[in-house]
């Protein structure tokens, strides 16, 4: 069974196995759009896994955000646009947990740990969104 590749890291088309003959290495990956290939291998499988971890390795990650406790009670993540995400919870919210991100909420999440969950997987998904509108490369 030929095993799946993912998509070139450097310009997101596929990929495809090469095969030179008769050597003692004679299998490789190559994109079929841009230059990327990668050194040769015995057999497919050795030769997927490495393109795969390096499709891994080449993907985008997201810094966790880092939470201030300000005023005895209020959790502020500054993220890099400027904008933040904060926590209340407080007498102010009667004791309730608010999250207010920056593009709006208000989001009432059940506890403090899942309000930083919930502002983390906002701020990833606008992170990666962001990546994609500038780094994608589009014909
Ligand atoms: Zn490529």
């Amino acid at each position: 069974m030929t095993p799946e590749l993912k998509p070139c890291p450097f310009c997101g088309a596929g990929a495809e196995f090469h095969d030179v003959g008769d050597f003692h290495a004679a299998y490789y990956v190559a994109c079929t759009q841009c230059v990327a290939d990668m050194g040769s291998y015995r057999t497919e499988a050795e030769a997927a896994i490495d393109w795969n971890r390096r499709a891994d390795l080449c993907q985008p990650k997201v810094k966790p955000l880092v939470w201030r406790n300000e005023f005895g009670c209020v959790h502020t993540a500054w993220v890099v646009d400027g904008s933040r995400y904060k926590i209340d919870a407080g007498k102010w919210t009667n004791g309730k947990v608010l999250l207010t991100t920056p593009d709006g909420g208000p989001l009432w999440p059940e506890t403090l740990e899942a309000a930083k969950a919930a502002a983390e997987a906002h701020y990833t998904a606008w992170a990666l969104d962001l990546h994609k509108q500038l780094f994608e490369v589009t014909e």
